[in-house]
């Protein structure tokens, strides 16, 4: 048996069989060649692979991910069976006598720079998806294949590291753990894995190619790893796993109970989720209403960007679910480390201090409008908060409120219904949101405070970097100063403020925030219960 180490970031004990997951990365050389038939025929065998990968995708994607978040395969499928693109290629080959990964890759970019200059801003969605589809043919070419998990069964998936859109489109009935070698807690792959209930190590050193196909045991918690684990740990793991049942058994009296301290001090306990599927988990798990919605899953999800009418089922599906309890939708955060293929990574985007959130989406209002639009349709089926995050200044709620106007003027043109009490929130997370919060509750329906960004942006520490991150969060006071003057602020007001960062779930943190008035903590589905018994108890 051979035991690996890390940092354990999702709790839970499982055993299973190891996949190795490792992004495809060719490199591309020019090669001359005396007779272009044989390249030819390369290409035309290596895409006909790839549009049969993308058709298997689209099927098995349905099923996991439903018939929009598929729909991206489909998009590559037609991309590479568009008749300019292919008959480009194959003459770029034919005439200057060249090797195929060379004329694909040449093409490919001549297409995606055309496309993308009929495009602005940041988002050049299709120029990526081109890319996309073509790095399949250069994968196939190359003799790599594409890194495809999941037609084998539930399995322990190992990485050397994974971004949050690779994350979400995992399918999580299949992913028994995650252990990556990268990682901080506090990344949003962690805390996807948190949300999803799924046990994760992170910052293992000797992830590797080798591990594929081992069996092995991990320990969320811990942050251990044992390889072909002996009779003795594995018994360690049933004894575990008959406590873990017990455990949830005795959770369950707390399911329909409403929170309060034993001398009647109430806060809410509701739930972070990133698919409308988890709500389902949340209501199991006893939450009084959904905290925060990170409605960028659902683009990161599909890889591409959900049309309006994708988004208002969405929203509706969950309102509907929660029964008028209340859900809190958080618009957009993309930026930072939540990017999918379709934005232009060269677009300048800076690693957590670029466009992210707020600004992102009032700089494209094309990928913010539909947004709105759905959230205000959706606003008729329950109990919506909308919630706008990475905010700085009131201008970003005033810029947003005009847009809901014209909005809202549209849909009465249209005969469209639409809520009047739908809630416009705040997140806290960044220092100046917290500094100017007094400002800030006039404009504001309520607050949310964002402690993992509020955290990073506070002791200017990356939350992405797990070494980092892990020494940052043992002296909090400073993050603790900015919540209680938010809680103050909010008060005076009149305005409710809740917490729906990690340190939400802080138990050694819950008197404080009781202190302080908070009056809703937000956490993953799984970690409800616990904190409930623990509040009952107080
Ligand atoms: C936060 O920053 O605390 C937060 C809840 O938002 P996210 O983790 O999605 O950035
Ligand atoms: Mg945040």
């Amino acid at each position: 048996m051979v035991t690996l180490s890390g940092r354990g970031a999702s709790g839970g004990i499982v055993t299973g069989t190891v996949r190795y997951y490792a992004r495809a990365a060719v490199r591309v050389h020019r090669r001359e060649v005396e007779d272009p038939n044989p390249e030819l025929r390369r290409f035309e065998r290596a895409r006909g692979i790839a549009v049969r990968d993308l058709t298997r995708l689209c099927l098995s994607g349905k099923r996991s991910v439903g018939e929009d978040g598929s729909l991206i395969f489909r998009v590559h499928q037609m991309m590479l069976e568009d008749p300019e693109y292919c008959a480009a290629v194959r003459r770029m080959i034919r005439e200057e006598r060249i090797n195929a990964e060379y004329a694909v890759s040449t093409v490919t970019a001549e297409f995606a720079r055309m496309i993308g200059r009929e495009e602005n801003g940041y988002i050049s969605t299709r120029a990526a998806d081109l890319r996309d589809a073509a790095d399949r043919i250069l994968s196939i070419l190359s003799g790599q294949g594409q890194p495809e998990l999941g037609d084998d069964g539930p399995f322990i998936l190992a990485a050397e590291d994974l971004s949050p859109s690779e994350t979400v489109r995992m399918d999580r009935r299949k992913v028994l753990a995650f252990i990556t070698a990268g990682g901080s807690r506090y990344s949003h792959t962690a805390i996807l894995a948190r949300t999803m209930g799924i046990p994760a190590v992170i910052g293992v050193s000797g992830v590797c190619k080798e591990l594929d196909g081992q069996q092995a045991l991990v320990d969320g918690f811990t942050g251990e790893i044992c390889i072909a684990p002996d009779e003795q740990t594995i018994r360690r793991f049933r004894e575990y796993s008959r406590r873990h049942d017990a455990d949830e058994e005795r959770l369950q009296c707390y399911r329909d109970r409403k929170t309060a301290t034993a001398d009647g001090r109430r806060i809410r306990l509701c739930a972070n989720i990133s698919t409308p599927d988890e709500v389902e988990t949340a209501r199991q798990n006893g939450a009084e209403g959904i905290g925060l919605f990170r409605s960028e899953f659902l683009y990161l999800a599909g890889g591409g960007y959900p049309s309006e009418a994708y988004q208002f089922s969405a929203y509706r599906r969950i309102l509907e679910a929660m029964a008028g309890r209340r859900v809190v939708i958080r618009t957009l955060d993309l930026g930072a480390d939540k990017r999918t293929e379709a934005m232009d990574l060269n677009a300048g985007m800076s690693l957590g201090l670029g466009p992210r959130g707020i600004r992102l989406c009032l700089n494209c209002p094309e990928l913010f409008r539909p947004q709105l639009r759905a959230l205000c349709r959706a606003s008729v089926y329950g109990h919506l908060a909308v919630l706008l995050p990475m905010v700085t200044s009131t201008r970003e709620i005033t810029q947003v409120r005009d847009l809901l106007r014209g909005i809202r003027a549209d849909l009465d043109r249209e005969g469209i219904r639409y809520s009047d009490d739908m809630e416009l929130g705040v997140m806290i997370e960044t220092p100046a949101a917290a500094i100017l919060s007094d400002q800030l509750a006039q404009e504001a329906d309520f607050f949310s405070i964002g402690t993992n960004d509020l955290t990073q942006y506070t002791l200017a520490l990356d939350r992405q970097d797990g070494q980092i991150a892990a020494f940052a969060y043992e002296d909090d006071t400073a993050v603790m100063r900015l919540i209680a003057l938010t809680a103050e602020h909010a008060h005076r007001a009149g305005i409710p403020v809740g917490i729906c960062g990690e340190m939400a779930g802080s138990a050694e943190r819950t008197e404080e925030f009781l202190n302080m008035g908070i009056e809703e903590l937000s956490l993953p589905p799984h970690t409800i219960l616990p904190l409930r018994e623990k509040i009952c108890a107080m």
